[in-house]
């Protein structure tokens, strides 16, 4: 039996956690599926369900606050509401006065009478009986007023019980139209109400790391995360829980580093002669990536699977290094594999290597989810009799259905964290001698070398730190509205002159919702249908554009990139659909409209869609936005067109700290954890992982009988959640 439920008790909680929403009381089938989706099927999923903010209702005094602000006060109801109907109105408003409590630093509390509050709520007959003269209540929301009388309309309340602290800190969840607000709070104390008691049970660590790491326990770490009553309980709790993510993601590399000596790695029958390849290339590659295909290569013809990241800013030419050793698998009559984040790069990548590959009667195949039924029946065939030399494509490439023949190099672009490789080796079965492909990961992003460190623990790295020849800086220019006119001109200009030029927005339509929910304004956003519309319409009528973005079909978003790679598309608006790895050298301009909503690195990946070819290249971000720090941070871009440093100042100055965000994280991403922010965290927790190894060397035998096993069980979590299925399939042979 599995050792690590070593007693009743604890299997009761974890299995009671496994059971599904609708053993909720107050769910029903419609609730159900409104908490499915959100992605919550499971006791345990609404229990790390985590607040996405708190309102902070620390008390103010009235004394102490500006007007127009959002504070929490706490007041005593001084006369019945009164209700007024309005005209039209079907409901009364209703109104009352109240009046400040303060307490004293043991918390008595006293009446302050010189303090009077008008509060109004309007359409909300109900609280008529609410609100009883006398009672105290914490209001929460925007005063106004004047020297003699304030004002709050419709603030949020909650009653101030007698003895019973009341909370500071007000979870605010992620909700949708189906599940309210006050249906997850609900669920999540139902669900807190379960583990009390049972706390130990959850518990992944063994006491001394607990001790060592003045951790909280899990169950506190919940408890707290969703009901703090104080900063420091938060504070403990995100500790607590952020290392807890980066323990067992170092875990993991620790063990995939101490296994990956012991795996057989693809050999080959016989040694390749590069110079028929470099010899077709239409340029001259530099030394930089001669460099990282010579350390790929030589990676290659060791036993051992290759597990190497190249890492080289945008523009670099890390396309051709992943060819080179697609070169190398092929031509020794073995398969090689490339996965790309996205259709538009897979099919680019496609596009350009099956020409290349083609001089060789290599067969490139291209394998995406859009491509018709026939047609993907026809290339897993080939993939299965091995007809197809390379494939190239998105995660299809990694479904259960595709069979390699013989596989031996698998690529995958812009896709850091774990590698297909890497994830094979941890979730398949650990035990087991399979023969792994060599996994290249090439990325962009760029990582301060520290975290790269721990980040990409068991990869080598290349790195590519050379241009190609001839590229010139792309000029950048951080402006406001008042240059629109200008801008245009100037884009008329570059036109004129054959240049192709791309247009960025945040929204793709005008009724988007705002999902970064950080209250910002989305009438002041573009987007792009409607900015599309303008430009044909009013701005360039006489010059052909088009628009591209995530909702559309793969095959509207091909015939489109199609369209502006030949030239026909003069300008492209856009989302970041076009973010990362996007190759049209033509494209001399890239105007960023709302720039403030991007993180740098973002802005960088941007921009480095332009300045791809020998032509001078510009980038424009608009951005109307008045705040110091916007200002700071698009300036840098103005300054700097190196990755790197960018990089480095995103962390410095921590915007919306997008570095790692989810677009560009392959497949593990951290739920509380921030790569950025915490990385003090993430190097205690990589520490602890490595000494975790290092005493218990057999931590991940499958007969090991140590205690232990919770933290093996939390491990192969992380990486089953995704699906097992497809993770396992590409350790083939
Ligand atoms: P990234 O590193 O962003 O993936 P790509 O591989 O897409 O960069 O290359 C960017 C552009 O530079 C492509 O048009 C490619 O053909 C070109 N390129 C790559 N290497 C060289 C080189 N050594 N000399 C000239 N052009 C090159
Ligand atoms: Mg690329």
């Amino acid at each position: 039996m599995n050792n690590y439920m070593d007693n009743m008790d604890n299997m009761d909680i974890n299995e009671l956690l496994d059971k599904s929403v609708k053993n909720l009381s107050s769910v029903g089938p419609a609730r159900e599926k409104g908490f499915n989706s959100l992605d919550l099927f499971t006791f345990k999923d609404i229990l790390y369900y985590f607040p996405r903010r708190y309102e902070d209702r620390k008390i103010f005094e009235l004394d102490k606050i500006e007007l127009h602000a959002v504070y929490a006060l706490r007041l005593k109801i001084a006369a019945k509401p009164s209700a007024t109907y309005l005209k039209g109105g079907l409901l009364p408003m209703l109104k009352f006065k109240a009046t400040e409590v303060l307490a004293d630093e043991f918390g008595v509390f006293s009446d302050n009478l010189n303090n009077i509050v008008n509060i109004t709520f309007f359409h909300s007959d109900y609280l008529r009986n609410v609100f009883k003269p006398g009672d105290i209540y914490i209001f929460y929301g925007k005063v106004t007023g004047n020297l003699v009388e304030f004002d709050m309309v419709n603030p949020k309340f909650i009653p101030v019980k007698q003895d019973v602290e009341t909370p500071r800190f007000y979870p605010i969840y992620k909700k949708n139209s189906k599940i309210t607000q006050n249906v997850i709070l609900k669920a999540v104390d139902i669900v807190l109400n379960f583990i009390e008691g049972h706390e130990g049970g959850l518990e992944i660590f063994p006491e001394n790391i607990l001790k060592k790491y003045k951790l909280c326990t899990l169950g506190e770490a919940l408890r707290f995360i969703h009901r703090p009553r104080t900063a420091e309980e938060l504070e403990s709790a995100k500790r607590r829980l952020i290392f807890e993510e980066f323990f067992l993601y170092s875990l993991a590399l620790e063990i995939i580093k101490d296994r990956r000596g012991e795996i057989p790695g693809y050999k080959y029958a016989g040694d390749i002669d590069m110079r028929e390849f470099y010899d077709v290339l239409p340029f001259k590659l530099t030394g930089a990536q001669q460099r990282a295909i010579d350390e790929a290569l030589a990676d290659m013809r060791r036993g051992k699977p290759m597990s190497r990241l190249v890492q080289g800013d945008v523009g670099s030419g890390k396309t051709v290094i992943a060819a080179a050793a697609a070169y190398y698998a092929c031509k020794n009559k073995t398969q090689a594999v490339m996965m790309a984040p996205t259709d538009i790069l897979a099919n680019q990548h496609f596009d350009s290597l099956s020409e290349l590959f083609a001089m060789f009667d290599m067969r490139v195949c291209l394998l995406t989810g859009s491509l018709g039924a026939a047609r993907k029946r026809e290339t897993l065939k080939l993939i299965e009799s091995g007809e197809a030399d390379f494939i190239i494509g998105t995660h299809a490439v990694i479904q259960k259905s595709v069979k390699f023949k013989n596989l031996s190099l698998a690529v995958t672009d812009e896709q850091h964290r774990f590698g297909v490789n890497q994830r094979a080796l941890i979730s398949g079965k650990l035990n087991e001698q399979e023969i792994y492909p060599h996994a290249l990961v090439m990325s962009a992003t760029p990582i301060p070398r520290t975290l790269a460190l721990i980040m990409y623990g068991d990869l080598d790295v290349s790195i590519v730190n050379e241009s190609p020849p001839g590229r010139q800086r792309v000029d950048t220019f951080a402006v406001d509205g008042t240059y629109r006119e200008r801008i245009y001109n100037f884009t008329r200009k570059l036109i004129s002159e054959g240049g192709q030029v791309y247009i960025v927005c945040p929204l793709v339509g005008e009724d988007e919702d705002d999902e970064s929910g950080d209250g910002s304004n989305i009438s002041d956003m573009k987007s792009v249908k409607s900015y599309y519309k303008e430009l044909s319409e009013n701005i360039f009528p006489d010059i052909s554009a088009g628009f591209v973005h995530g909702r559309l079909k793969a095959s509207e978003k091909d015939a489109i990139m199609e369209n502006f790679r030949l030239g026909e598309i003069k300008i492209l608006v856009s989302t970041v659909v076009i973010e990362v790895g996007v190759n049209v050298p033509n494209a001399v301009l890239m105007i960023i409209e709302n720039a403030e909503r991007f993180g740098l690195s973002q802005l960088h990946q941007l921009r480095g869609r332009v300045g791809r070819g020998e032509k001078k290249s510009y980038c424009v971000l608009f951005s109307d936005n008045e705040s110091e720090s916007s200002k700071q941070r698009l300036d840098i871009m103005t300054k700097t067109n190196d990755g790197f440093e960018i990089a480095k100042k995103d962390i410095e100055i921590r915007g919306p700290g997008d570095l790692f965000g989810e677009k560009q994280s392959g497949s593990v991403t951290f739920k509380i954890a921030d790569l950025a922010a915490d990385t003090e965290i993430l190097y205690m927790a990589a520490k602890a992982a490595k000494e975790t190894v290092a005493e218990n060397h057999d931590l991940f035998d499958e007969n090991d009988g140590n205690n232990n096993n919770r933290l093996k069980q939390a491990v192969l979590k992380m990486f089953n959640s995704d699906n097992p299925d497809e993770q396992r399939k590409i350790a083939f042979n």
